[in-house]
């Protein structure tokens, strides 16, 4: 079986002389790499591992466009199958062909321009030949599917005005299923053939729904089309991409039952949203990793609420504290600014919940309206473009008039929780209740940003605690309890 792919990149305005590819490809090298340029001017292209270099003439540097064509093999390391995440990278077996741009497991198998490795694709069209039976999944938007010799023609190319942060296609071996809603809203899902009529309507409406309301919160894209593979490999069944995603083949053939924090089809939804969080604004996922995937992870409850209440929203922060309890004492800062946090599962324990958990903080501290005021800042200034934290810093800092540096970089760059100290000072009657004056002090060097509830008979009845290292505060309680043992 032979796949081909042609890929072309056209550099506006942008040119620079020499174009690396990324380093960090896992578990897959390239060999016999050719390059064309169309253009005789252009008089020599000279290729070295991971660099090609172009000597492109002063005259040439003036003109608006100039494309380049590379025509290469990939090859799979010897130790391919013993590398983590490398078949979730890349596979070529009879029933699974991809190059995957998630995150952080394939970064790119495109080159870029040199020491720019994590900013974005110029525009492209990308030719994806299959044999006729396949369907194809691939970045941007696709023009047009055309029968030649026996073989499958996809053509696409970048959506207008944004291209995708990196270059992706799926080959498998699925059904085209196109759902059209009443707006015009058009989802294209590529489907095994034993799936479940009844999930096919359920799953694309689960996908427009939170894609319109993301829209509605986050932006929108105007796309007006979402993208939806169905993939199995041993890794990893889900890759949020650039309006697209890839769920496991089960979700489709097997009849889907939600437990009570909406699993297995909150995964889905939380892929929706890193169409937002990772490619509209697209950080690098070795530096600010909860830019992705705390936000999709906040993301998942904003839109479940809206058709199962707010009861949802209270269990999956519960949730969040739980998954992290066992780490607090080993959490790394959300912003990996230190190579020695090596271990995966701390950093990702980070950057999504605590990562999620800090988004509610934030919320709490600038008020509702404030914060999302902020998020849609933070999208609209830097659509299109790569961010990171100081970036998403500076919207929110924007729309509140308090000053949340602080709280703000201590998250960022300090490790674990705020810790404090509390005592009872003084406990007095008042009818037939009991006053307590609790004393707490903040005992490390981490902002302490709390809510607590001033009467333990009134659940709304809250208000806030921010205290800067060695601050304390003593608050009053209103009880019904003489002991302050059952209100903490
Ligand atoms: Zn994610």
């Amino acid at each position: 079986m032979l796949y081909w792919i042609l890929p072309e990149l056209i550099f506006k305005k942008q040119i620079q002389c020499i174009l690396s590819f990324a380093k960090a490809f896992i578990g897959v090298y390239y060999d016999s790499l050719t390059v064309e340029t169309g253009n005789p001017e252009i008089e020599s292209i000279t290729t070295k591992p991971n660099e090609i270099t172009c000597i492109i003439p002063a005259n040439l540097f003036k003109a608006d466009t100039l494309s380049f064509r590379f025509e290469y093999c990939l090859f799979k390391n010897a130790d391919f199958a013993a590398i983590p995440y490398s078949d979730f990278a890349m596979q070529a077996n009879k029933k699974n062909v991809h190059i995957n741009a998630a995150i952080t497991r394939t970064d790119n198998w495109f080159p870029k321009l040199k020491e720019e490795q994590i900013k974005r694709l110029p525009p492209f069209n990308l030719t994806i030949i299959a044999p006729d039976t396949y369907e194809v999944m691939a970045s941007g938007k696709l023009k047009e599917i055309k029968m030649e010799n026996g073989k499958k023609y996809f053509s696409y190319s970048n959506y207008d005005e944004l291209s995708d942060r990196s270059l992706y296609f799926f080959i498998n071996d699925n059904h085209r299923v196109e759902k059209v809603f009443e707006d015009g809203f058009k989802l294209i899902m590529l489907v095994p053939e034993d799936t479940l009529e009844g999930n096919v309507d359920y799953l694309a409406g689960l996908v427009y729904s939170s894609y319109r309301h993301y829209e509605n919160r986050f932006g929108k894209t105007n796309l007006n089309e979402y993208k939806l593979n169905a993939f199995t490999n041993k890794d990893m069944g889900y890759s949020g991409l650039y309006n697209s995603c890839n769920a496991p083949d089960w979700l489709f053939t097997k009849p889907i039952s939600n437990n009570e924090l909406y699993f297995p089809c909150r995964d889905l939804i939380h892929e929706v949203s890193h169409t937002w969080w990772g490619n509209i604004v697209a950080p690098d996922a070795s530096l600010d990793y909860w830019l992705f995937e705390g936000f999709a992870k906040f993301s998942e409850p904003q839109f479940l609420k809206t058709f199962l209440g707010d009861s949802i929203e209270i269990l999956y922060r519960k949730r969040l504290k739980m998954m992290l309890a066992a780490d607090v004492d080993f959490l790394p800062p959300l912003r990996f600014i230190s190579d020695e946090i090596q271990n995966s599962s701390l950093k990702s324990a980070a950057a999504y919940y605590q990562g999620a958990l800090f988004l509610y903080s934030l919320l709490e501290l600038m008020g509702e309206e404030n914060f999302w005021k902020g998020m849609k800042e933070y999208v609209k200034s830097n659509w299109g473009k790569t961010v990171d934290s100081d970036d998403f810093f500076e919207a929110m800092q924007h729309n509140t008039n308090n000053n949340i540096r602080e709280f703000f970089y201590d998250y960022l760059d300090k490790p674990g929780f705020a810790e404090y100290s509390i005592r009872e000072v003084l406990c007095e009657r008042r009818d037939s209740l009991f006053v307590h004056h609790i004393e707490i002090v903040n005992t490390r060097e981490k902002v302490l940003f709390s809510k607590y509830q001033k009467n333990s008979e009134i659940v709304k009845d809250i208000s806030y605690l921010y205290l800067l290292t060695d601050m304390k505060k003593e608050i009053e309680i209103v009880s019904s309890y003489s002991y302050i043992s059952n209100l903490l």
